[in-house]
């Protein structure tokens, strides 16, 4: 199931996307790991990996939906190629993967426009090798998009002028176009345009981190503006603004992946040759515990969020399940990285911190990821709308199967309003559930009864509907469920082991113990809430068996798999 780049044997539908991962692999293999760390550590703008990009073409591939492509191009927006290329490269560092993501916000608003003036200058643009950015981020406003402080105003001769700041923009000191949010001055109503930042008045202010990224500043000093340059307004731009989000937080689970499993080829080698007190450090029982649970949870992230692929490519406007998964790659998937780095760094210790290992960029940029596109937090008040339908009014669907075909996700550009979370539909989560016989498997859906009955003995009271922090844990409880059940239909997709499997619910059914026993000691929990909780803390089934058996047909097969060229 994990990338080994030495090994590309996934289904590719066509030469041109095996093609593409490959010749992505052999640059940064090529250019070799002493140079990936130099440029890191040094902050080195990435220009060599542009240039590769430009001339490969890639980016004209990978970004440009079916219906702008050229004949011959096998251009299209594929949800299915995307994770892998988002996946390799994580693989080799968040900063390669940042430009293309930033480029992929970017396009988000173009190819959601009506304005085909600008969709078309805009696959010129790729097509030329040139790199675009979304400027949503304001300095004073964060998360809190209403509240935007870029105006533009217009002059009277059906032109206008842009005014104001943007800040954490990704590529905005060479993307060809700058996707820009803004309000209308005389309306007030929204608008996306697009901007060029090498204008005179487009004021690069500059890098506001540390990084081989730019991460920008920027101000726009009465930009002109014409109609040509106009994405969208209104609703409009207020949906492309939220849609966008919604196209590329997805690819933050697979930077995540990546990052992860590199980290974990780096580590168990590490790990398997150094001898301590005359034994491997490989050979101590912590040490395989804190393995097996950092390759049970990476493995659980690759499936989840390559069933959530399925979803996002089986989207339509009658299936919008997608909007709920999606937002759980971005959240679960980033969090459970920190987590099998933080396990991973147990076990490699001083190793994690030298500056010509993989590893030490790992532990940086991991951080970023559940931060990006929405918090956490933010994420969590999405999900937790869907909560009550989900587990009260499930829905029959036909079947999504692998959907490793090749094809094109234009749904994605023309997802419409973002309005109407709360009427989505699932289809049942017990079906899959009940479709297994493993013990662990089976202590968890004696939790998520519990946790069922809970929302109808001991509901959340007025005050606790309104309390974030209270409803934060509740959803993290929601979000196991969600996340178990996509884990277990990949699980039969894929034809994953029972050891696997069975490891991966012995760590959800700890995690769900774990998140009972904080929502049991919040503050405002009553009574009847918190014996619920303490029913819902439970020991998973302990089998030495299946760890070992885990711990040596599946962790140890990992040694000396893969090592970065030096
Ligand atoms: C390296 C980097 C690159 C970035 N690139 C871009 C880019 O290219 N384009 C772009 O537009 N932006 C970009 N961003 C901005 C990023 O999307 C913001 O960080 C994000 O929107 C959150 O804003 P904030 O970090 O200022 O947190 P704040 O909004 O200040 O949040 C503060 C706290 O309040 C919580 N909070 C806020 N709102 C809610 C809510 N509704 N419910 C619950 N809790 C809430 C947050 O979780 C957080 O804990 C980038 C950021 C970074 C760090």
């Amino acid at each position: 199931m994990l990338l080994n780049p030495h090994r590309l044997d996934r289904h590719y539908p066509d030469a041109r996307s095996r093609e593409i991962m490959q010749k992505t692999i052999d640059f940064f293999e090529k250019r070799g790991l002493t140079r990936l760390k130099e440029d890191f550590n040094q902050a080195v703008w990435y220009a060599d990996f542009l240039e590769f990009i430009k001339a490969e073409k890639i980016f004209s591939t990978m970004m440009t939906p079916q219906a702008q492509g050229l004949e011959g191009e096998q251009a299209r927006w594929d949800t299915w190629r995307i994770c892998e290329f988002a996946e390799i490269l994580g693989f080799y560092g968040l900063p390669y993967w940042y430009t293309y993501q930033v480029s992929v916000l970017g396009l988000g608003p173009i190819w959601m426009s009506k304005n085909q003036g600008a969709q078309a200058k805009a696959k010129k643009m790729l097509d030329a090798g040139h790199i675009f950015a979304f400027g949503l981020s304001e300095k004073e406003h964060g998360a809190d998009i209403y509240a935007s402080d870029m105006v533009v105003t217009p002059v009277g001769d059906g032109t206008y002028t842009a005014t104001g700041g943007k800040y954490y923009i990704g590529n905005a000191n060479k993307a060809g176009m700058v996707s820009t949010f803004g309000k209308m001055a005389d309306t007030g109503e929204y608008v996306f345009f697009a901007v060029d930042s090498q204008h005179p008045h487009y004021e690069l202010v500059k890098n506001v981190v540390y990084s081989q990224n730019y991460v920008a500043e920027y101000r726009l000093n009465a930009y002109p503006v014409t109609e040509n340059d106009i994405l969208s307004r209104g609703d409009e731009a207020w949906n492309s603004a939220l849609n966008t989000v919604n196209v590329g937080k997805y690819n933050l689970g697979w930077a995540t992946i990546g990052i992860c499993t590199h980290a974990f080829y780096e580590a168990i080698d590490h790990a398997s040759k150094r001898k301590l007190y005359g034994m491997y450090v490989t050979d101590f029982p912590h040490i395989q515990q804190l393995f097996n649970d950092a390759y049970a949870r990476l493995l659980a992230m690759k499936l989840f969020a390559l069933r959530a692929a399925d979803y996002m490519k089986a989207a339509s406007a009658d299936d919008r399940r997608y909007l709920l998964f999606n937002p759980l790659v971005k959240m679960k998937v980033t969090t459970q990285g920190e987590e099998v780095i933080n396990l991973l760094w147990d076990v490699i210790a001083a190793k994690g911190f030298e500056k010509d290992q993989y590893f030490s960029m790992a532990a940086i940029e991991i951080r970023a990821l559940p931060k990006l596109e929405g918090t956490v937090h933010v994420n969590m008040a999405l999900i937790i709308k869907f909560m009550a339908n989900y587990f009260f009014a499930p829905k029959d669907y036909p079947e999504v199967p692998r959907r490793d075909e090749g094809s094109d996700d234009c749904f994605l550009f023309n997802q419409g309003p973002t309005k109407g979370l709360g009427r989505i539909q699932f289809h049942d989560y017990q079906k899959v559930y009940d479709s297994f016989d493993l013990p662990n498997i089976q202590v968890f859906k004696e939790q998520i009864v519990l946790f069922k009955q809970m929302a109808m003995i001991a509901p959340p009271s007025a005050e606790q509907s309104k309390d974030i922090d209270y409803l934060l844990t509740a959803g993290e409880m929601f979000t196991l469920v969600v996340y178990g059940q996509l884990i277990l239909e990949n699980a039969r997709i894929y034809a994953i082991e029972e050891v696997v499997i069975d490891q991966v619910f012995d760590f959800l059914v700890r995690d769900f113990s774990k998140f009972a026993l904080q929502l049991y000691s919040k503050p405002s929990s009553t009574p009847e809430q918190m014996q619920q909780c303490l029913k819902m803390i439970k020991k998973p089934v302990t089998d030495t068996q299946r760890t070992q058996t885990l711990w040596k047909d599946h962790v140890l097969g990992m040694r000396g798999q893969y090592k970065m060229q030096p």
